[in-house]
């Protein structure tokens, strides 16, 4: 896992809404984190400002040893946001498939930032990459369906899918940005299952945002509530209350 620290980070958008306000937050390697709020809290401005997804305007991010920072400073880029983002794997709501092709491929693609493009594009991957992405599949329970196309996978299968991509690409950290939100219940425990059995035995920091209180609850060490932008709450699941 990779330590994540947040001092004084705050984000306005072009438009001018604010997404996040002042954020200080530290979240040690290893641990499974739930971000909660209600619509409009910042939750997913959070979680993808830690990839660089969502430019910070001011304060600065660090991921183990990459940082970011606001404007007035220099943005990463290039190089060394392909080295963010090969450590920090992102799971999205609509799983982000390439639905034509097959499960395997798909896993694959967790190995696009560490492989030459060449290879990538020949499709001529290295034994060490197909393993990788097996093993990867193995532990999300979906090894069987590897050379299934993926847009015939349920939609719970097709997330566990898009987890197994990013745990082939060996990442520190996980960001998981409402991944469930178009499953049904008994799906997304499953999901969040995966999620927390990675965490505790490949020791990779987990970030999710979850809608439902009682999930996040459920399945993070540590729940950060969010409200216009500010932490509101932060501490075990087990207090958090309405407040949040
Ligand atoms: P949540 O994930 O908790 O629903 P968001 O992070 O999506 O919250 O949104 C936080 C605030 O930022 C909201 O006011 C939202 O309207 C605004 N916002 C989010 N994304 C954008 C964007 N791309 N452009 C402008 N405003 C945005
Ligand atoms: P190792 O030091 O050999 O990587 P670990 O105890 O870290 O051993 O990992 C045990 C198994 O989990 C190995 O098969 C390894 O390939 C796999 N593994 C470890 N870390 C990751 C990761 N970040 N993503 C996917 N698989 C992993």
């Amino acid at each position: 896992g990779a330590d994540i620290r947040f001092d004084d980070v705050s984000v306005t958008y072009p438009n001018g809404f604010t997404g996040l306000k002042g954020i200080n937050l530290s979240i040690p390697a290893g641990e499974m984190v739930g971000i909660v709020g209600l619509s409009g809290a910042g939750k997913s401005t959070l979680v993808r400002t830690i990839n660089g997804l969502v430019p910070i305007t001011s304060g600065r991010i660090s991921v183990g040893n990459h940082q970011l920072t606001g404007r007035g400073e220099a943005q990463l880029r290039g190089r060394d946001l392909r080295e963010l983002r090969s450590n920090v794997g992102m799971v999205f709501q609509s799983f982000n498939l390439a639905r034509r092709t097959t499960v395997i491929n798909n896993v694959l693609m967790g190995r696009l930032y560490h492989s030459p493009a060449w290879r990538t594009l020949l499709g001529a991957w290295k034994n060490d990459d197909v393993e990788l992405a097996m093993s990867a599949l193995e532990r999300v329970e979906i090894v069987q369906k590897a050379y299934e196309k993926a847009s015939s996978l349920s939609g719970g299968q097709q997330q566990r899918v898009a987890i197994a991509r990013t745990l082939a690409q060996r990442p520190k950290v996980i960001l998981a940005d409402e991944p469930v939100a178009s499953l049904d219940p008994p799906t997304s425990h499953v999901v969040m299952r995966d999620l927390q059995r990675i965490n505790a035995e490949l020791g990779i920091t987990v970030v999710v945002n979850l809608h439902f209180l009682d999930l996040a609850r459920r399945y993070s060490d540590r729940l950060i509530g969010l409200r216009s932008g500010e932490v509101v709450f932060d501490g075990p699941g087990a207090d958090a209350d309405e407040s949040v």
